[in-house]
């Protein structure tokens, strides 16, 4: 029991590193555990626009890391480890991680969402030949070249700018006849030269040659009919899918996946906190998560004061 924290938050993006900030700054001794790198999806975000104080935005890798430091400089502690299981209801909260096992009085859970995938042939063994879940990682890898990017979302738009700066073209599958993706993003789309869509139409496989991606084949939804198009590679940004699995059998998740909590963050174990794009919200965003962050360290500073 020599490593008892006062919180311990799982996943090192802006939901996890606010909560941090504000425990330590609240005199709290909170650790951080991170399975990668900092910033979570913001990371892989060349350009931020959205998030307030950057007069000309800020690149996600950037924001991820001073997110960090300005945790640190109040004594939050990072460590980059796998968690490989939580037991949330013991007290204190035990989490094991591939080579240490730490005790928390409260636990936050920032862990966040991965990219969804289509599930078509072809796409798991072409991973990272020529499949990306990333444009803003990946896209300079396509100088010149044909790309395919499937889904209609603001990910997906957001790829789809990036990437038409790059490629000499870029082909849209989306399944509906109109984009998801809010109103900012349309008008710049449709006057990229660059840009094709198909609407209406699903990619139901990734073709190869030589061991990488040559083409992709779409089927029209409406007709039933499926065309072969040659490309170099292809992002899919069809939505995420959230990093719960782990807490699956002690926390209630909706049907899409997510952590059951409402604003205050709290979940159905008291001391427990769901921050960001875990948890079941209307609006998922960096600004979001943030706010996330501050509002679990809040309740578990009331928490382990006894007033909750
Ligand atoms: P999203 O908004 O859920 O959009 C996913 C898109 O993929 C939708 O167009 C959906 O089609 C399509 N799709 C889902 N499953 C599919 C499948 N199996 N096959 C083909 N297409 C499929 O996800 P997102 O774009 O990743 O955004 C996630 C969140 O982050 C959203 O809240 C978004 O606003 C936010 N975000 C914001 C920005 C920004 O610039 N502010 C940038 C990135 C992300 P349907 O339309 O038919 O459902």
């Amino acid at each position: 029991m020599d490593k008892i924290y006062d919180m311990i938050i799982i996943g090192g993006g802006p939901g996890g590193y606010t909560a941090a900030l504000y425990a330590a700054r609240a005199g709290l001794k909170p650790l951080l555990i991170e399975k990668m790198s900092v910033g979570g999806q913001m990371a892989l975000t060349e350009q931020i626009d959205n998030y307030p104080g950057f007069e000309t935005g800020v690149d996600g890798f950037s924001l991820g890391e001073k997110m960090k430091q300005a945790a640190e400089r109040f004594g939050a502690e990072t460590k980059f480890a796998s968690v490989l299981s939580a037991d949330l209801k013991s007290e204190p909260k035990v989490i094991k991680t591939s080579n240490d096992v730490f005790y928390g009085k409260t636990v936050v859970i920032s862990t966040g969402a991965d990219p969804r995938e289509l599930g078509v042939d072809g796409e798991r063994e072409l991973r990272g030949r020529g499949v990306s879940y990333c444009a803003a990682c990946d896209g300079m890898f396509f100088k010149g070249k044909t790309v395919v990017v499937a889904g209609g979302g603001n990910t997906a738009a957001a790829d789809i700018m990036v990437l038409s700066r790059i490629a000499a073209k870029v082909l849209v599958v989306h399944r509906r006849d109109s984009l998801r993706a809010s109103k900012v993003y349309h008008d710049a789309l449709m006057k990229a030269e660059n840009v094709e869509f198909f609407w209406d139409a699903q990619v139901t496989e990734i073709l190869s040659d030589g061991g990488k991606v040559a083409g992709v084949r779409i089927k029209n939804l409406k007709t039933g009919e499926e065309t072969a198009v040659d490309c170099d590679g292809i992002f899919v940004a069809i939505g995420r899918k959230p990093a719960s699995e782990l807490f699956a059998d002690q926390l209630d998740l909706d049907e899409r996946g997510y952590i059951v909590a409402g604003e205050s963050t709290e979940t159905a174990i008291p001391g427990v906190y769901a921050a960001g794009d875990v948890r079941t919200k209307v609006l998922r965003q960096v600004v979001t998560a943030a706010a996330d962050g501050a509002v679990a360290a809040h309740y578990a500073e009331e928490y382990l004061a006894g007033r909750k």
